[in-house]
């Protein structure tokens, strides 16, 4: 996939709609695991995390990286393999059992002092351990706190009433130095009721801009037989990187072509 070239230039909207009052419960989610309805599973690991791999690592090895709502992310097993430790948490016990078990990996269970009911997967090797409980559930008093998340198919699947909730946690789970790569979606939410959910950039500044450096990565059109289904004429995925920094003064950087970055990337410069 090629960056910018073919993306279509959309003016992004801050409304996202109908969409502000969908909730999806968690219920839903296991039916989903349960039916096989995980579209949003991917067997290869993103491109976007291969290609911004630096970003996330800036350099550093021996990482602590976070995936919020992980399922069975395949990313998880090739960051464990160049020797990070990766934390990951997920509703559905069934996803993360799939994770070991496709990956053939060994793995104890255990439950987890401070929440009830939750249960932690840790692989035998020790370097990835996967909570199966409510994102809500955790704090850094539990999963202490992480050098990187990787955000992919997470702030856009939580319920658009719970982004503020989501990303306090979020913020209080980043190391200083912590780098947050996120992968977010823009489409017409008038046209798709979600999840994935549209969330506007601007709103995504307003979630993380106080505290974060805001890096927009990447824009490229994922448009594909599948969003066609949904009724939309366009999507795409927007690659975004969120370095915690304290300073009082944060830049924000635009990377890629700027003449077609200012036309549909609304991100201040
Ligand atoms: N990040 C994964 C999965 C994305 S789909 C990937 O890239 O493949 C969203 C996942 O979040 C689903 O597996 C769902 O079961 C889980 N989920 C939804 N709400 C959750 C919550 N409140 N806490 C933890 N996991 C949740």
């Amino acid at each position: 996939m090629d960056s910018f070239t073919d993306v279509p230039r959309i003016k992004e909207s801050s409304d996202i709609g109908q969409q502000q009052c969908r909730v999806v419960t968690e219920e839903e989610w296991l039916q989903k695991w349960q039916m096989r309805n995980i579209g949003f599973h991917k067997e290869q690991v993103h491109w976007i995390l291969r290609k911004y791999l630096d970003v996330l690592l800036n350099g550093r090895s021996g990482l602590r990286i976070f995936f919020p709502l992980c399922g069975k992310a395949v990313e998880m097993k090739w960051l464990a393999d160049m020797g990070h430790c990766v934390v990951g948490v997920e509703l559905s016990e069934c996803a993360l059992k799939e994770f070991f078990t496709e990956h053939n990996l060994s793995y104890s269970e255990e439950p987890v002092p401070g929440i009830s009911g939750a249960k932690v997967f840790k692989s035998t090797s020790g370097n990835i351990s996967l909570y199966c409980c409510s994102i809500y559930d955790l704090s850094s008093t539990i999963a202490g706190r992480f050098d990187g998340i990787w955000d992919r198919g997470s702030l856009v699947a939580i319920n658009p009433c719970d982004r503020e909730r989501y990303a306090n946690l979020m913020l209080s789970l980043m190391e200083g130095s912590c780098c947050y790569l996120l992968v977010s979606v823009l489409y017409d939410p008038n046209k798709h009721k979600g999840p994935p959910f549209y969330v506007p950039d601007s709103e995504i500044k307003s979630l993380f801009g106080k505290v974060c450096e805001i890096k927009c990565l990447e824009k490229v059109d994922d448009f594909s037989d599948q969003h066609k289904a949904w009724g939309l004429d366009y999507f795409l995925e927007r690659a975004g990187d969120y370095s915690k920094c304290f300073e009082t003064e944060h830049t924000i950087s635009i990377y890629g072509k700027a003449s077609d970055v200012t036309q549909s990337c609304d991100c201040p410069m």
